[in-house]
């Protein structure tokens, strides 16, 4: 058996706890949290704080070749321009950035992710990972109806041949409401059944919601750059979010991501429609790409389930759920820690649908990470330099 204590110890599980050890077995289950009097045996001592296994739910493992290649502040659709028209480099490079990637994120404590994939790249690292992957097979038409059944077709035999390994798992997804067909939505809600997680990109950028609302905005140009013809796609007069519940099927769990310039309106209405919605938030990428963060205060008035993601290489720096926790504490300081590491693991876990993760409970299996460095208030996050796996 193992022994592991702190300063403080946040378990998910009501407040954080004080002068207590965590027992568990070698394979980390827990088997008891007890008073430090009770234990005899040899205790591991962190001076800060213990958390459960970070979850990524926000990922593109397959773009970690393009770090440090991308100029940062440029705006979305320069951004996906350049991601595009870049995407192609030697074979060995991409192979060798995602297993990096992928120890990594094991490195800075995280258990699970939530990772998009387009192609097949990284099924081989997933195979063999010691984290577990929910794999969201991403699909777009950019939004040429006529093209939704081919766009499936090729992205099926991507889904199929995915890693299932362990606690892999896989599902189809729209890649965002301003590059999918009325006709993919439905496609894809075909290949679904209600146990599955899906995700969504939603509005990073202004011009998402201006291209819904008045056809206007950059995305026209973004079309045009490619040669794409818009002819078939008319402007609903609601925000890019509205497309996306009108299309998507209610019934499953939902992951938005990004959210950047979602309101109480959009998050209501999302809400309203299927009461499994969850909210990933990539501050870092959303610095890196368009210098803004959401406003958090928004979504807790809304009572929203909030989860953290990374996001890719191509758009941060690292891929560590602590630095982005640290960026949501520094920019927005009412945000206590108690709360981010909700954020960070257990409402996650919920909504990639891994029971074992995300909560120090007994019979759980969470992982354990290190904080060291945390003050015993528990109250300064940029205090802590990185975060280590403990089990
Ligand atoms: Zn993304």
């Amino acid at each position: 058996m193992l022994y592991f204590s702190a300063e403080l110890i946040f378990t998910n599980i009501g407040k954080p706890l004080t002068k207590k050890v965590i027992v568990t077995d070698n394979d980390g289950t827990i088997l008891d949290i007890t008073d430090k009097s009770n234990v005899t045996a040899d205790v591991m001592e962190i001076k800060g704080a213990i958390v459960p296994g970070f979850v990524n739910a926000h990922c593109h493992l397959e773009l970690s070749h393009f770090r440090g290649k991308l100029p940062t502040g440029t705006g979305l659709i320069p951004f996906i321009r350049s991601v595009v028209t870049l995407r192609d480099s030697p074979e060995l490079e991409i192979q060798q950035a995602i297993k990096n990637a992928d120890e990594e994120m094991y490195q800075n404590g995280i258990v699970a992710v939530g990772d998009i994939s387009n192609k097949l790249d990284t099924a081989a690292t997933k195979d063999s990972s010691k984290i577990s992957y929910y794999t969201f097979v991403e699909m777009f038409d950019f939004l040429q109806e006529d093209e939704a059944q081919n766009t499936l077709d090729q992205y099926l035999e991507v889904y199929n041949n995915q890693s299932t390994k362990g606690q892999n798992k896989r599902s189809c997804v729209p890649h965002a409401p301003y590059s999918v067909s009325k006709n993919l939505f439905n496609l894809i809600n075909d290949q679904n059944n209600d146990q599955k997680t899906v995700s969504i990109h939603n509005q990073e950028t202004p011009h998402e919601n201006q291209f819904f609302i008045n056809k206007k905005g950059d995305l026209i140009d973004f079309y045009d750059g490619f040669g794409m013809d818009l002819s078939q796609f008319q402007a609903t007069g609601m925000p890019s979010i509205d497309y996306a519940l009108t299309h998507m099927d209610s019934d499953l769990k939902t992951l938005f991501i990004h959210n950047t310039i979602c309101d109480k309106r959009d998050i209501e209405a999302a809400q309203n429609w299927n009461d499994k919605t969850y909210w990933i938030t990539c501050p870092n990428a959303n610095l890196f790409i368009e210098n803004q963060l959401p406003n958090y205060q928004t979504f807790i008035d809304s009572n929203a389930k909030m989860g953290v993601g990374t996001d890719s290489l191509s758009s941060n720096w690292q891929l560590s759920i602590l630095e982005e926790i640290k960026t949501i504490q520094r920019f927005q300081s009412f945000l206590d820690t108690e709360t981010l590491i909700r954020w960070s693991s257990y409402n996650s876990a919920e909504a990639l649908g891994y029971d074992q993760l995300g909560s120090i409970e007994i019979g759980k299996q969470p992982g354990l990470v290190a904080l060291e460095g945390l003050n015993n208030r528990g109250d300064k996050l940029c205090d802590v330099l990185s975060a280590s796996r403990l089990i």
